[in-house]
């Protein structure tokens, strides 16, 4: 058992290294009027108002922040800069332009990892980003098994073949030494960044395109023209709203849910360990577990790890500054001791976070014209690069700009609400006892399948891609009409998760 570390909550490990060089910015406190009011400095909100100020110099934008910028899952998440799509694809793909507009998605998202790192060297933003690409490593044959159809479903939805690479079991373990590895699927195009670096470095590249970013200025009420704010009112032509695992608090429409990821960080490791680690490429590290867990290799040699944690809050609670609770704690410092068993670790950080989850999982971008309304969420815990392509689609929309992005599937994308309190909460955990069951069931009996229950709760909870394998075309007639056969979920985030 580990104990509880020293640092639980506080936001995040990295959001306390960076707390003494970051400025405190006011509060609005009188009414005042601009362009575009943002409700949330995060990465959606801060891309957003980036890419309204490169394509309309000039233009007002005021971004409104609850608490201060960082403060939400952008400063939190796991710092995977990745090309995962937010959502199932098979969902996206019942759309009117079929499985070609998935990928052109899917192609849209790869393109924009590079389109970040761009950014953060033009604009000198240090995010200790190290495009070292993504290993996932399976430890059983049930799982490498899921990853084989990962691999197919990916070519199918138009990934190329050397975009996702099926690794035998000495190729992983010549990345890093995960114990008992049976072999591993490997994502070139993935980088590893520090996400408050990312999204504090952005704030301040807004702010020096004239933004003006408010902290503690939380939003109260959103109608079309107008932002409230405790003491003010905003006025503004366009509001987009970019509140992601919070926004059921702000709109209370039940449209998007806060479920919970955590992680725990190391003390640094020593050359020594690292020698016998290798990881030398920091690579983003996750398991094919149905409750999986995502790592980096952080930039001062810890091993950050997430995962499990309590799913999901009564009534959309979003966990605070993030404590996490001991049992957390322990689930992930045992994953890190399955994959290295020989690894003596001390934890020196804990933190949780909160995702927003749509009903079908799937992410949406919507703009009203008539109302001036707009948003940008539910990326599941695939939101570091969803968050720049949703802010820059955002922009686009606001701006009456038709691009490539906004024909894009996800734009006007709509799932039915969540059901209410106590269905929601009794639903999301029955999903994730359901997965847990299942990753110990395929663990003990060494299954060479996935476990049916596991199949069951992806297409319970709308995770499972459920595809006909034709070649791509557009869905004009009935969606529901081609011969369709379930998949077990090769979504990554049957839990919810990165
Ligand atoms: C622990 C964890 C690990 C993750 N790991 C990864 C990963 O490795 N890779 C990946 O792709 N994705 C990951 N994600 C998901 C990713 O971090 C998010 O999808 C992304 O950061 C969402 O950005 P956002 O700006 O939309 O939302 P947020 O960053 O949550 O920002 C929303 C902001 O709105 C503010 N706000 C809320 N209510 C109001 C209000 N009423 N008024 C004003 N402001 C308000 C909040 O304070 C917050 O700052 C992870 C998430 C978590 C929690």
């Amino acid at each position: 058992m580990s104990a509880i570390p020293a640092g639980n909550g506080e936001i995040s490990l990295w959001m306390t290294a960076q707390a003494d060089s970051e400025p405190t910015r006011p509060a609005l406190t009188a009414s005042t009027d601009c362009d575009v009011a943002i409700v949330g400095a995060g990465m959606t909100g801060l891309w957003a108002a980036y890419y309204l100020t490169l394509h309309a110099p000039g233009l007002r934008v005021i971004v409104l922040e609850a608490e201060q910028a960082g403060f939400g899952a952008s400063g939190r998440n796991g710092g995977w800069l990745s090309h995962l799509m937010p959502g199932n694809r098979s969902v996206y793909e019942q759309g009117p332009g079929g499985r070609a507009a998935v990928a052109a998605f899917q192609r849209v998202l790869i393109e924009a990892v590079g389109e970040v790192l761009a950014i953060l060297a033009q604009h000198g933003i240090d995010a200790d980003a190290v495009r070292g690409g993504n290993l996932v490593a399976a430890t059983t044959s049930a799982a490498m098994q899921r990853l084989r159809e990962r691999r197919d479903a990916d070519l199918r939805y138009g990934m190329a073949d050397g975009e996702v690479l099926l690794l035998d079991p000495a190729a992983v373990g010549e990345r890093i030494a995960i114990s008992g590895a049976v072999g591993g699927l490997y994502y070139p195009c993935v980088a590893r960044v520090n996400p408050a670096k990312l999204v504090l470095g952005l704030a301040r590249l807004a702010e020096t395109r004239g933004v003006t970013i408010c902290e503690h200025t939380p939003a109260r009420r959103i109608r079309p023209g107008a932002v409230e704010v405790p003491g003010a009112t905003v006025t503004a032509e366009r509001v987009l709203i970019c509140t992601e695992g919070y926004s059921d608090r702000l709109l209370g429409d039940r449209r998007l849910i806060p479920v919970n990821s955590s992680i725990i960080a190391t003390e640094p490791l020593t050359a020594g360990q690292w020698h016998r680690i290798g990881w030398t490429g920091r690579e983003c590290l996750s398991d094919a577990a149905h409750t999986f867990v995502y790592a980096q290799r952080t930039a001062d040699d810890r091993i950050a790890i997430g995962g499990r944690g309590r799913p999901y809050r009564f009534g959309s609670g979003t966990g605070g500054r993030g404590e996490i609770d001991q049992h957390t704690v322990d689930a992930l410092a045992r994953r890190l001791a399955d994959f290295f068993p020989d690894l003596r670790f001390s934890v020196a950080h804990g933190w949780s976070g909160v995702l927003g989850v749509t009903r079908d999982w799937c992410a949406f971008v919507d703009y009203d014209p008539a109302s001036g309304i707009g948003m940008s969420a539910g990326y599941a815990g695939h939101g570091v690069t969803a968050a720049n392509l949703g802010g820059r689609t955002l922009a686009d929309l606001a701006l009456g700009r038709d691009t490539d992005l906004t024909r894009l599937p996800w734009v006007g994308h709509r799932a039915r609400r969540w059901e209410p309190e106590p269905a929601r909460w009794l639903g999301v955990h029955a999903m994730y006892r359901m997965f847990r069951l299942a990753d110990t069931w395929e663990e003990c009996r060494r299954s060479a399948s996935t476990c049916a229950l596991a199949r069951f709760g992806a297409r319970l909870a709308g995770l499972a891609e459920t595809t006909d394998n034709r070649t791509a075309r557009p869905r004009s007639a009935s969606p529901r009409s081609a011969s369709r056969q379930a998949q077990p979920p090769h979504s990554q985030h049957p839990g919810g998760q990165p």
